[in-house]
């Protein structure tokens, strides 16, 4: 059994993302301790409502018979969840049918970010030790992953993270697509030829809020402004610090339409928000299309070239990539022409 319970820390602690670290907590307890079923659950407001989307789930289905639960919005979730995420108190039920079904909660610097939920035959004394114990190393862990991941002032993900979430996001989305084949599901709930996009976003005239209020104003402003965007986009979107006061942001499939009007609706947020000292703030953004098969590094680069064009055009504006170069208000790139070899 020490053995046993050894190699399962191991194998928590081997892993180095978020996604995975997941994934053997819940193979993990359902080893140690059986369970029926199994969930995590974040909370991914950080402001005052709670906003609950299962992270993962296991679903036993016999003895050697499981599922997998992708991730999931959960508009309305189980009133004892919200205990749980509201409290920071595990609260456990017991179900006429003999099912105990159990929340235990996830902090982050004493914060609520999640909870855990287990459905059981009942756990005896031992199993609730091992429980505990295993939920706190993941916990303690997740902390560790979460700064790793952030930037130290916004707290938005880093750039060093950018490839690998990236690379994550769009293997989804294959899966997603893939899947989507296999089952026809409802048309209505997939775009058919969606694709993602990938924003590149900077802030205007930023130097002049450091040389005329200093540099401590000129990170309140960075950290609004990147407060506003976890607000305002969804949490499945990813948000990185790129630079200075530069941010990149990948947007899950959805059409054209709807991802211009997204952003210009952000622009006329920051416009319409009144920051500390700095009376106007505007930002530029510009977009491009990424598709599972593209090189990230290309995808940037238009992005960076669009986001040029409307810093050139005024600023406090959506320049879109394709839209340009279509129009010929931006050259076209022979592959592999902006590489120099020598
Ligand atoms: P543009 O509209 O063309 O983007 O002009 P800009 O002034 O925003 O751009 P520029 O690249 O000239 O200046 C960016 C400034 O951002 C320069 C640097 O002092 C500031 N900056 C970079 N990182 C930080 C940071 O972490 N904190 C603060 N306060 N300022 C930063
Ligand atoms: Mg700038
Ligand atoms: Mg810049």
């Amino acid at each position: 059994m020490q053995e046993e319970l050894l190699n399962s820390v191991i194998k928590i602690t081997k892993t180095r993302d978020i996604d995975s670290l997941e994934y053997s907590l819940l193979s993990t307890i359902q080893e140690l301790v059986g369970c029926q079923h199994l969930c995590v659950y974040k909370n991914f407001n950080t402001q005052e409502d709670l906003a609950v989307e299962r992270s993962i789930g296991l679903t036993m289905h016999g003895e050697r018979e499981f599922e997998w639960l992708d991730r999931q919005v959960i508009e309305q979730p189980q009133s004892e969840l919200i205990s749980c995420l509201q409290s920071s108190c595990i609260i456990t039920v017991q179900n006429a049918d003999g099912i105990e079904k159990r929340w235990l909660p996830i902090n982050i610097h004493e914060t609520p970010v999640g909870a855990i939920e287990v459905h059981s035959g009942g756990l005896n004394s031992n199993e609730q030790v091992l429980l505990n114990a295993f939920v706190r190393i993941y916990e303690n862990y997740l902390t560790i992953l979460h700064e790793n991941e952030r930037d130290k002032l916004t707290g938005l993900l880093n750039r060093q993270t950018f490839e690998k979430k990236l690379k994550q996001l769009l293997e989804k989305q294959v899966i997603k697509q893939n899947r989507h084949i296999r089952d026809e599901q409802d048309p209505r709930t997939f775009h058919q030829g969606a694709t993602s996009w990938l924003a590149m976003i900077d802030i205007d005239h930023f130097k002049q809020v450091n040389d005329n209020y200093g540099h401590v104003c000129g990170d309140e402003v960075l950290l609004l402004v990147a407060q506003k965007m976890q607000q305002f986009f969804r949490s499945t979107d990813l948000l990185f610090r790129f630079g200075g006061e530069e941010f990149v942001l990948v947007f899950e499939p959805t059409d054209q339409a709807s991802i211009e009007a997204k952003l210009e609706q952000f622009l006329t947020l920051i416009r319409n928000t009144h920051f500390p000292f700095v009376k106007t703030l505007t930002v530029s953004a510009g977009l491009a299309r990424i598709s599972p098969y593209d090189f990230p590094i290309n995808v940037l680069e238009n992005a960076d070239r669009a986001l040029y064009y409307a810093k050139e055009n005024g600023r406090d504006q959506v320049a879109f990539f394709e839209t340009l170069l279509n129009a010929n208000k931006l050259e076209r790139h022979d592959e592999g022409s902006g590489i120099d070899l020598f």
